[in-house]
């Protein structure tokens, strides 16, 4: 091997892009003459060792992808004030003086739209003055920069302010790969796995495939960047992307603007996609120049022509495919023949072209009546959308229209709102009797308070440029059809106020009793004159690290509470152990920890921890939330686990299979393990909750022979057999339970298991979290 010291070239590259240059030497020289994927060259070049991940990894490189543990160094950490804050509450208990990379927080899925941004902003703000307090003082301490609340969405702002090509980001959120757009690398993680990022922890990702999306020719004049996606997943479905990064490449690329690119990256969520991203490409420099890093252009100028040792072109960084890259799956689309389509209800990938629309609803027999159109979030609120809409909203007040259904506008930050306001587009809005919403998150988050009397259980029809419609997801109310289209199509819908409208072949009466058809709309990529930064006192908060500040958590706060350490594993096999619960049938981390009127209380474990299991089946009785002390009497799931908690009874809950699927939440790993469970036992495990509990310090074991599975019951007293030597021995040995029946009758249970070296240590430590605070 040789040593990368030696083709350390890279000290006259700007110093954001030295690292990057000097990483990907590495790679170069580690896979030789391989091609690679955009996606590959940013990825690897974020190893934490290039030669040693690569190395032991590849088989010349091609058994990398879908197969490899990629332990990774990402740049940034980005969090959204949901997620952040049991984020926060980790990272504190390491008792760091600072993240080990950049942070920022941003505060936007916490304010409900409702009347209009200016009441709505302050109902916010005082509704949730304790989260905003906490999380400002967390980031004056820690040094993280700080959006408050109005400043904008996550996302957009980071497209704005932090995305940088050839960055390599996690973000806190699952629309992270909204980043994608200006050529970056942005993954959505849970809390835990940003807090490993911020503690200087290489974060381990299976190394993806890479799904190549070729695009051709040119968009037609109805046609969006969102199409690309509302047709992609259409075609690819909801789990179609999973596991993959998808990559754009082709002609039909240079066609785009940098934030119809970030539109096209943001909804890759929606297929499952790790992540998504675009080429760098001209429009990619404007905008970068018209958000005021014109340096970036320049620092980029010089990496791509930095040759680096070597004499070839692939020496030098370029923001591209290799020539002759090969990507796991192909698929192609043309723009010229794309056509608006209207996805949902209820499932993104549910699409259909706006052409067949009309037909679908009638034999659907879906509201015909459009009760509302939303455009903006962090989806689709760039310049380029708000303009084009703006032309169509002139051409019919120009006809004497107004919109037939509620139009709501989302500006996706304070920087786009102050830069419409300026250039007169947010007046064109308001004088059509569109509501204009604070900048954060609203509707497309369930923070909707809706003004037109459609009350829940109440069918109706409502589009939206968003990029999620899961049934509910707008308004709480499960009869809300909810369609996603592109913000042009959304507003000329909302106009006619029909879902069977079609703008581009239908005519609209006026009052005066004329046939009115719009006309394509246009608008400008970027404002002419650089974005406006907005009201200073929505701008960023940026400071060094503070030890003198106190995080603000009140003790008699019922959101937020300070989090301890959990201890460290004893230095024998457990015992004494006790079956708190049975479960039967599907487990999901829904069951484990809800969500809706619980996400209020994501800083509090011990107030969420009181809906633990509580939509479980008990497998002895067939109870929903029903578990028994050894007494006999009844208690809710949370209320055993609590009551055994106070006496200091540690217990394992036994399940079925697949226990944990759904989603990485974080929370249905601690919550468990904040209530006493050392083991779960299952019959089959979702991958990441699996790994979610390790993380917290909790064993997960698999029946070695799934029948056992009827012989163990709650109540019983269970003592683990080798599972010290196991963790002492990094993961290696058998672990059996011995399990005590209430007969006295005692049986041997073999198990298996899937902890790593890594996680062993975790696990001994009592978490991740402790052993990484150590700086181990
Ligand atoms: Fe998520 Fe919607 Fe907020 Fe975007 S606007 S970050 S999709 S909640």
């Amino acid at each position: 091997r040789i040593s990368s010291s030696r083709f350390s070239t890279a000290t006259s590259l700007p110093p954001t892009y030295e690292k990057l240059f000097t990483r990907y030497t590495d790679v170069r020289r580690v896979l030789g003459k391989q091609r690679l994927t955009l996606a590959e060259k940013i990825l690897y070049s974020h190893l934490d060792n290039v030669e040693e991940s690569l190395l032991n990894n590849t088989d010349g490189g091609r058994s990398i992808r879908g197969k490899a543990n990629l332990l990774l160094k990402p740049d940034r950490v980005n969090m959204q004030d949901a997620s952040a804050q049991m984020a926060l509450l980790q990272f504190m208990s390491c008792n760091l003086e600072r993240p080990a990379i950049p942070a920022s927080i941003h505060c936007d899925h916490l304010i409900v739209g409702s009347k209009g941004a200016e009441d709505d902003l302050s109902a916010g703000i005082s509704a949730n003055k304790e989260i905003f307090d906490f999380l400002e003082s967390a980031a004056r301490k820690y040094g993280m920069d700080f959006w408050p609340p109005g400043a904008g969405i996550i996302h957009q702002t980071v497209l704005e302010n932090y995305a940088l090509p050839g960055l390599m980001m996690l973000g806190t959120d699952s629309h992270s790969p909204n980043a994608g757009g200006l050529c970056t690398v942005t993954i959505g993680v849970g809390g835990a796995d940003a807090v490993e990022a911020l503690v200087g922890a290489p974060w381990e990702l299976k190394a993806p495939k890479v799904l190549g999306v070729q695009l051709t020719g040119k968009l037609n004049d109805w046609v969006a960047p969102k199409d690309v996606i509302l047709k992609l997943a259409g075609e690819l479905t909801v789990r179609g992307g999973t596991g993959s990064i998808i990559e754009y490449f082709g002609p039909g690329v240079d066609t785009l603007s940098a934030t119809g690119m970030a539109t096209i990256c943001n909804m890759g969520a929606e297929v499952g996609a790790t992540t998504s991203i675009f080429p760098y490409t001209e429009a990619s420099a404007r905008y970068l120049q018209s958000t005021r890093r014109s340096q970036a252009v320049e620092n980029i100028k010089a990496l791509q022509s930095f040759p680096g040792s070597g004499t070839s072109e692939d020496a030098r960084f370029q923001f591209k495919a290799d020539e002759g890259a090969e990507y796991d799956q192909l698929i192609t689309i043309n723009l010229s023949e794309l056509e608006p389509h209207v996805n949902g209800p209820f499932t993104p990938d549910l699409a259909t072209p706006l052409s067949k629309f009309k037909d679908v609803v009638k034999d659907q027999q879906w509201p015909e009546k459009l009760s509302a159109g939303l455009i903006g979030s962090c989806t689709n609120s760039s310049y380029e959308d708000m303009t084009r809409v703006e032309s169509l909203l002139k051409e019919a007040a120009d006809a004497g229209l107004k919109p037939a259904a509620d139009f709501y506008i989302t500006p996706g930050s304070e920087q786009i709102r102050a830069t419409l306001e300026r250039d007169g587009t947010l007046e064109t809005f308001e004088a059509a009797g569109g509501v204009v919403l604070s900048n954060a998150c609203g509707p497309c988050i369930g923070q909707w308070q809706r003004q037109d009397g459609v009350t829940k259980g109440t069918s109706n029809a409502i589009l939206t440029s968003y990029n999620r419609n899961f049934r509910g997801r707008n308004d709480g109310n499960p009869e809300t059809m909810n369609f996603l289209a592109s913000p042009e199509i959304v507003t000329a819908m909302a106009f006619a106020g029909s879902t069977t409208f079609n703008p581009m072949t239908d005519s609209i009466k006026t009052p005066s009793g004329k046939d009115f058809k719009f006309s394509p709309p246009h608008g400008l990529e970027g404002p002419t004159t650089p974005f406006e930064s907005g009201v200073a006192s929505l701008g960023v908060l940026s400071q060094q690290p503070d030890p003198s500040v106190q995080v603000a958590i009140s003790p008699s706060s019922d959101r937020l509470a300070f989090l301890e350490p959990f201890a460290p594993f004893p230095e024998s096999d457990l015992s004494g152990l006790r079956v708190l619960v049975k479960v039967t049938g599907k487990c999901t981390t829904d069951t484990i920890s809800a969500a809706g009127p619980w996400l209020k209380y994501k800083g509090h474990l011990p107030n969420i921890s009181t809906n633990t299991l509580n939509t479980a089946v008990n497998a002895e009785t067939g109870e929903v939330n029903a578990a028994y002390d050894l007494d006999g009497s009844r208690h809710t799931i949370p209320e055993l686990g609590q009551r055994w908690k106070d006496r200091g009874q540690d217990w394992l809950v036994v399940a079925e299979h697949n226990y944990g699927e759904g989603s990485a939440r974080e929370h249905a790993a601690l919550q468990p393990r904040y209530l006493g469970a050392r083991v779960v036992l299952t019959k089959s495990f979702a991958r990441i909750h699996e790994t979610n509990l390790k993380k917290q310090g909790v064993v997960p074991l698999t029946f070695a022979d799934e029948a056992d599975y009827d012989k163990i019951s709650a109540g019983d007293e269970v003592s683990t057999v080798g599972l010290y030597e196991m963790l002492r021995n990094k993961g290696k040995g058998e672990v059996q339970l011995k399990v005590k029946k209430a007969s006295g009758e005692e049986i041997l249970i073999p198990t298996k298991h899937a902890v790593s070296k890594d996680q062993a240590g975790f696990i001994l430590a009592g978490s991740a979290l402790n052993l990484l605070s150590k700086g181990v």
